[in-house]
């Protein structure tokens, strides 16, 4: 069975984890949202993609809930006592990898034919692409203006409420190379439980990937990554209150609408499934806490698939 899997960066690489503990991970394709890659000291970083590499090889720091384990921070000691920027924190480990991207980026390799060669150096079997090769980077308005989503996320600690988003780029942005085909081949498409607005939204924003997703015969499976109207991390839950209205699952599948057929929602939320329309509840656990954790909830996303 070919699954497809659209994905943030932590929350979405747990989920992607569990998803590859059920399924041949050979056949799953993993699309990670680019709008959170920056430039720092002169290297381009892209978050997601590697918090979705780290978790696949299984190099996580699954303590500190992101980056790699066994993590040391030598390289960054020396750029903050050279002065040098270090508001994104970089460890030494996790800064090779950055190396290695930047040079072949800067030798012409498009960011997919780079993602896929380290995928296949750390032993990843599951396809990672990122959504697109081109340029694109999502802004977030606030009273104050408007911000990278970095600045927004990492230095301001998304303090700020959040307005808007723009997705730099993506209205002339064409699908990584295998996008549109993994789309068209699978079985069952998932939206992992990142962040609707800052980690799915900026895949989506990429006209052909909606389209082929929006003019799916497979059925598209969301999971929610609100937990009783919370989210389990970070500012999903205050920017659905602000920008959807509200935490509850039909918030949730409003982010989604024309695109998915099931919900995947916490028993927690069980008590909430109104307005809902067309698309399916799941309800399941939704916290994963570990590895049975992670595999129960891609069986609930998966299941009506496989059985
Ligand atoms: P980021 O790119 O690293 O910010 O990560 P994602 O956007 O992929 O994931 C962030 C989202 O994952 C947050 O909104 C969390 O609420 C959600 N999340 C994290 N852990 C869990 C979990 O165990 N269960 C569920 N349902 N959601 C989770
Ligand atoms: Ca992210």
């Amino acid at each position: 069975m070919n699954v497809v899997t659209l994905s943030g960066g932590v929350g979405g690489a747990r989920f992607v984890r569990g998803v590859c503990d059920v399924v041949a991970p050979r056949d799953v394709t993993v699309v990670g949202n680019v709008g959170d890659d920056l430039e720092v000291l002169g290297m381009h970083v892209s978050p997601d993609l590697d918090s979705i590499l780290y978790a696949l090889a299984d190099l996580s720091d699954e303590q500190r809930g992101w980056g790699r384990a066994d993590e040391s921070w030598q390289a960054l000691g020396t750029v903050a006592a050279l002065g040098g920027e270090t508001w994104f924190l970089l460890g030494d480990r996790d800064l090779g990898l950055h190396l290695v991207r930047t040079q072949a980026l800067h030798d012409g390799e498009p960011l997919s034919a780079i993602t896929a060669r380290i995928a296949r150096k750390l032993g990843v079997d599951a396809v990672l692409l990122p959504a697109t090769d081109d340029r694109l980077r999502t802004w977030i308005s606030t009273a104050s203006g408007e911000i990278t989503f970095q600045e927004w996320f990492v230095a301001r600690q998304h303090r700020d409420e959040v307005d808007g988003l723009r997705f730099e780029g993506a209205a002339d942005a064409a699908p990584a190379p295998g996008v549109l085909a993994a789309l068209a081949a699978a079985d069952l498409i998932l939206l992992a439980p990142s962040n609707p607005y800052v980690s799915v939204a900026p895949i989506l924003a990429v006209e052909e990937i909606r389209a082929a997703v929006a003019a799916r015969t497979v059925p598209c499976v969301a999971v929610s990554p609100l937990i009783g109207g919370r989210a389990v991390k970070g500012p999903a839950d205050r920017m659905l209150a602000r920008l959807a209205g509200g935490t509850s699952p039909r918030h949730v599948a409003r982010c989604y609408e024309g695109l998915i057929d099931a919900l995947v929602v916490d028993e927690s939320d069980a008590h909430d499934l109104g307005g809902l329309g067309d698309v399916r509840p799941i309800v399941a656990r939704t916290l994963m806490r570990d590895a049975d954790a992670r595999r129960r909830l891609a069986e609930a996303a998966l299941g009506r698939v496989l059985t």
